[in-house]
């Protein structure tokens, strides 16, 4: 008898001394792709928006992550993606703590090298043992050179040794399949699987039916198709913007399938994409985990007919002028005036949206001063480490500029 999506075969130590075989059984009810010899569920749990307490990041409420790893483990989903920045240091942390308590072989794991930061290049290998050291494994079935873009490949993709570094950790076994994200337009993925194609193994990007149009994703998986790769997904639902949509696009959508919630379209429409083999989804709750594992359950693509009426909708939401901010809050780490960035993109938007100050002037009014849009200093840190290429220092800028108007207009 061999492992299977359904059940794994482990070895375990007796009092004795001995050896014994043990099989793990799981309730599955989920689809599965192929990548090499694995079976990977089609859905995968990112832990980059695990459930915290108190509304700190950093706070990881881990008796709910253990309960959502040990339900998400039993319906089939087999694979974590973790990074070394996710939730302040603390996500590698969290998850290695609740998978420890389900067998090694049971489970996929994947985490990332953060080399967008310039400062950590020169540390690749202590940075490597210290995310084995917080995952409590001895090595990661995956791993992804992490968040590469146009404002950092000068010094990513050049760093030859850092490459070489995990190459090494591939054929020492510490690594057992190499890829990376990328954040970047068509020509930068390009460049990188030209250059490291002979090493990589996989390529995640940023996927859903908005980015299909926005970020010209088609393209981008054309190409990562034509190179024989296969495509990794993050942001599925973008960040829960596509969770929920403006009331008259939600009416078309209900129109054709009234059952239908908006993350199912999103990944129904993901799921006719053939090469996509690995959909990441960074849940929050129980609720959302659920929900989506039972989207998971079958693999039902959109027809030929929804897929042009959703794609009409992304054409008309990308007429209406807004930031494409994920709140991954990469960001912020680097803000000298730690301003929230995130939020003020928020209050940017919704402004943007309605015509009027009146968001920023609800919002800001209460920001604490220092950290407010008119104390940014154009650093253009944050652009830097921004995976969609906000223009950041201008949107503070701009706001900045709402703000000051709506501060005229008389009080109602
Ligand atoms: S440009 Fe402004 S918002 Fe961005 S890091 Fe610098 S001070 Fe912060
Ligand atoms: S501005 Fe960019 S880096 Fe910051 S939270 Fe939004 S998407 Fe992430």
């Amino acid at each position: 008898m061999q492992d299977s999506p359904f059940c794994v075969i482990i070895t375990v130590k007796t009092d004795a001394g001995g050896l014994k075989a043990a099989i793990y059984c799981k309730e599955v009810v989920m689809f599965y792709k192929d990548f090499k010899e694995l079976k990977l569920s089609a859905l995968g749990l990112g832990c980059m928006r695990l459930p915290v307490l108190d509304e700190d990041p950093g706070k990881i409420d881990q008796e709910t992550v253990d309960k959502m790893v040990a339900y998400a483990l039993d319906h089939g989903i087999n694979y974590f993606d973790t990074a070394w920045m996710y939730h302040k240091g603390n996500s590698e942390i969290a998850i290695g703590k609740a998978l420890a308590k389900h067998p090694r072989e049971s489970f996929y794991l994947s985490s990332k090298f953060p080399g967008y930061d310039s400062a950590n290049m020169s540390s690749a290998k202590e940075i490597f043992e210290k995310q084995l050291e917080k995952c409590g494994v001895d090595y990661f079935d995956f791993y992804l050179m992490h968040n590469i873009n146009e404002n950092n490949q000068a010094f990513y993709l050049e760093d030859k040794e850092v490459w070489e570094y995990f190459a090494s950790e591939v054929k020492a076994g510490r690594i057992k399949h190499l890829g990376f994200s990328c954040h970047g337009q068509h020509d930068l993925l390009k460049k990188v699987l030209d250059k490291y194609g002979d090493i990589l193994e996989f390529c995640q990007i940023q996927l859903n039916w908005l980015d299909w149009k926005l970020q010209n994703a088609k393209a981008k998986v054309e190409m990562i198709e034509s190179c024989g790769l296969p495509v990794w997904v993050m942001e599925p639902v973008r960040g829960g913007r596509l969770a929920k949509l403006d009331e008259k696009y939600e009416a078309k959508l209900k129109e054709l399938k009234p059952e239908a919630s908006m993350p199912e379209w999103c990944f129904r429409f993901l799921q006719g994409i053939p090469s996509v083999t690995m959909t990441l989804s960074g849940m929050s709750n129980m609720d959302q985990l659920v929900e989506n594992i039972k989207i998971y359950e079958e693999c039902k693509p959109l027809s030929e007919a929804e897929t042009e009426v959703l794609l009409g909708i992304a054409d008309e939401m990308l007429k209406e002028k807004t930031l494409p901010c994920t709140v991954c809050r990469y960001c912020t780490t680097y803000c000298p005036m730690q301003i929230d960035i995130p939020k003020m993109i928020a209050v940017y938007n919704e402004c943007v949206y309605n015509g009027s100050g009146f968001a920023a002037k609800r919002v800001l009014d209460h920001e604490p001063e220092g950290h407010r849009p008119e104390d940014c200093i154009g650093c253009g840190a944050c652009q830097q480490a921004c995976p969609q290429m906000i223009n950041i220092p201008q949107m503070m800028q701009d706001l900045n500029a709402i703000y000051q108007e709506a501060l005229k207009a008389p009080a109602n």
